[in-house]
């Protein structure tokens, strides 16, 4: 490992990786930096994702990482980045071995953390049976007994989606509903249960769920369920915080159609940015991230001359 990159990306997942694919074809020096928490490492399956629809998430990462092998510019630590602060001339990072380096530009691509309800059996069935996203598992499990478990201003955008994914559907909120009679009316018009007792549990058998329990002592029969955290999003790490990028109502990062956030110098992609959480769009805004990056130090560079 150097003292000196241009570039420092902080998270080796899709986004990660897809801003060092921009990089390297630029042939800018950048270092990518992951600690191994990928958001979908409890599922076995990455759908959606055009050409690799179905293949395992840890041999999707393998197979980008492969591709940059040929990119001598882009070198890889296997570790945290623990801090970055501004320098006269532009950051410098301190790693988990201990090490520093200097950098001209960040790119923040570490994705949300998430926050498992801490009631027995979610997290044995996150990712199995209870998930984040109808496009990534709702296909699988068309036409089953779901639940939505959602109160906030994101849980009517989710309920069409899951309503004609299931043959019938029960809303969760997990407490009061945060929502008025107008929208209780629009669930009853579409058949759909609406509970706002607190779940106590999950009930299962391996990795399939088989009913959720509530504090009432009643239990609802699902096949699955879809989980939304209440907002706002929390990230894997405070390195944007700390430099001063605003965040928008959700917890992400505000950036221009370039990646930049509100902090120069400093570009995101990925789940930190956007709800649309996908491998294929966390990549794409990774990879935007990286253009924004190179024509950034390309332009500075260019005025100099
Ligand atoms: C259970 C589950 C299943 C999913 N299945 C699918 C699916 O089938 N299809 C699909 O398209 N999407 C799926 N997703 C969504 C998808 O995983 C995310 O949209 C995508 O991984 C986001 O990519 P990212 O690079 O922004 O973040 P991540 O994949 O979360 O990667 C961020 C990386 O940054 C690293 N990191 C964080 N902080 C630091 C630090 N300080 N220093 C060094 N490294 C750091 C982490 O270790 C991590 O590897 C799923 C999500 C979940 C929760």
């Amino acid at each position: 490992m150097k003292f000196d990159y241009e570039v420092l990306i902080v998270g080796g997942g899709p986004a990660g990786l897809s801003a060092a694919l921009s990089l390297g074809r630029m042939s800018r020096t950048a270092l990518v930096c992951d600690d191994s928490r990928p958001r979908n490492a409890p599922s076995s399956h990455l759908n959606n994702f055009p050409t690799r629809d179905g293949i395992h998430p840890a041999e999707w990462r393998r197979l980008a990482k492969k591709d940059l092998e040929k990119y001598k510019t882009i070198e890889f630590f296997d570790g945290s980045v623990l801090s970055v602060e501004k320098s006269s001339s532009g950051f410098v990072a301190k790693l988990s071995s201990e090490t520093f380096a200097r950098f001209r530009k960040v790119i923040l691509a570490y994705g949300v953390e998430d926050k498992p309800l801490s009631v027995p059996g979610f997290k044995e069935l996150w990712g199995k049976t209870i998930f984040h996203c109808p496009y990534c598992h709702g296909f699988e499990i068309r036409g089953s007994r779901l639940g939505l478990i959602s109160n906030s201003e994101m849980t009517f955008h989710m309920l069409p989606m899951v309503n004609d994914l299931a043959s019938d559907l029960i809303l969760f909120t997990n407490g009061k509903a945060e929502f008025g009679e107008e929208q209780k009316d629009l669930l009853k018009r579409n058949r759909i249960e609406l509970i706002e007792e607190k779940i106590s549990g999950f009930i299962y058998e391996g990795e399939q769920l088989k009913a959720v329990s509530l504090e009432n002592g009643k239990v609802k029969e699902r096949q699955a369920v879809f989980f939304q955290p209440t907002l706002p999003f929390s990230l894997k790490s405070p390195i944007g915080e700390t430099l001063g990028c605003e965040k928008n109502q959700f917890g992400f990062y505000k950036v221009n159609e370039r990646g930049a956030t509100s902090v120069e110098g400093v570009f995101a992609g990925g789940d930190n940015v956007s709800p649309a959480h996908s491998v294929l769009l966390a990549a794409a805004s990774g990879a935007m991230a990286g253009v924004g990056t190179v024509l950034s130090l390309l332009g500075e560079q260019f005025a100099k001359n």
